[in-house]
């Protein structure tokens, strides 16, 4: 990707050998997602263009720098498929990770395919091969996971995991999710994991609605279909005795969605907002009515943290019979067709399309 909104490049490389305490694994599926789109239109500050876009993905290990392990103390080997945590240089010595403890706010820290440039290297997941630099956390795939259940989750497995984990959701909660693309449902599937007995989610289009309902949410409120706001909030208000959900997750990148979502959520109720990676504007709320009167949480989640990746995984080989990820994998595109992945992303055409070069 050459710069914001240019034809997408097809570029040869050297092949690469891994650094000391690195690896080099060969792709096998890259994910296309929303933020790849807002690369595309050049939403994000400081993205270094050119740059291999594809942030999560995973491959067999080619090659390691020496003996290089994964978390648990296990040697990575090559032919092993696996996964990698997609930020790096999270430092563990500044103000935001010792003393707020909120790494993902480390001013030092990178992502692959986003704050990378192919100038740099193989640092992004749509190519043949990825280099993962010394540091970066390697994560073996779970016996019994293919690829493509991971990459059905992507990076909305991690980002709803942390979602649900933030809003602090209880057994027996209520809980809505506005917005159905991949944050939006794993955020749905995370939340009825942690005990949710109800999860409903409000969204667009068809299809996705359609995924929602097929992992175990009661019901889904079509925004095509319900246009305005106060419809939408009835709706939520109909289901709960009107007194609104415990919990609201926004996952839909419409700053509208925020007022619309306090307007949802039950006095003294928690709302976390995740949706808003790239801005997309501002909202208009009211201090007395939405928040104070309200007695309501008001929660931001900003990208995952290690930890969230790797639980993610755990609990995605321990439930990928209830809920099948690799459904979510709408469609997968060879190298050439990236274009095409992109535009059908950004008009919602797919749940999740996937990157196989
Ligand atoms: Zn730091
Ligand atoms: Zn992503």
């Amino acid at each position: 990707m050459t710069g914001p909104r240019r034809p997408l490049e097809s570029r040869t490389y050297d092949a690469p050998r891994p650094e000391p305490g690195g690896a080099v694994i060969e792709t096998v599926a890259s994910e296309v997602c929303g933020t790849d789109v807002h690369l595309h239109h050049g939403q994000l500050q400081g993205v270094p263009y050119p740059i291999i876009p594809g942030h999560v993905s995973c491959g067999r290990v080619l090659e390691t720098g020496g003996i290089v392990r994964d978390v648990l103390g296990a040697a990575i080997v090559p032919g092993q498929l696996v996964t990698f945590y997609d930020v790096f240089g999270i430092c563990g010595s500044c103000w935001h990770c010792l003393v707020a403890k909120a790494g993902t706010r480390c001013p030092h820290r990178r992502v692959y395919g986003i704050t990378t440039s192919a100038d740099e290297g193989l640092l992004g997941g749509w190519a043949e091969r990825i280099e993962l630099l010394p540091g970066v956390r390697i994560l073996p795939l779970p016996s019994g996971l293919e690829a493509l259940d991971f990459m059905g989750g992507g990076c909305g497995l991690p980002t709803g995991f942390h979602a649900v984990e933030r809003a602090g959701v209880e057994l027996g909660d209520t809980v809505v999710v506005q917005g159905s693309g991949p944050v939006g449902l794993n955020a749905a599937i995370f939340a009825q994991l942690r005990g949710a007995a109800r999860v409903f989610v409000v969204g667009a289009p068809r299809g996705r609605l359609e995924a929602a309902r097929r992992l175990g949410v009661e019901d889904v409120l079509d925004l095509e279909r319900v246009p305005r706001p106060e419809d939408r909030v009835a709706w939520v208000l109909d289901r709960t005795s009107g007194r609104g959900a415990d919990v609201v997750v926004e996952a839909s990148g419409n700053p509208a969605a925020v007022v619309e979502g306090l307007d949802m959520v039950r006095d003294a109720g928690r709302y976390v907002v995740v949706g808003q990676y790239t801005d997309a504007g501002d909202a208009t709320l009211s201090p007395h009515r939405h928040l104070n009167r309200r007695h309501v949480t008001l929660l931001g989640c900003w990208g995952y943290e290690y930890t969230h990746l790797h639980r993610a995984l755990v609990m995605m080989a321990k439930h990928r019979d209830r809920f099948r990820w690799a459904e979510l994998v709408t469609r997968t595109y060879s190298l050439d067709e990236a274009g095409t992945a992109l535009s059908e992303m950004e008009h919602l055409a797919v749940v999740k399309a996937i990157i196989q070069p």
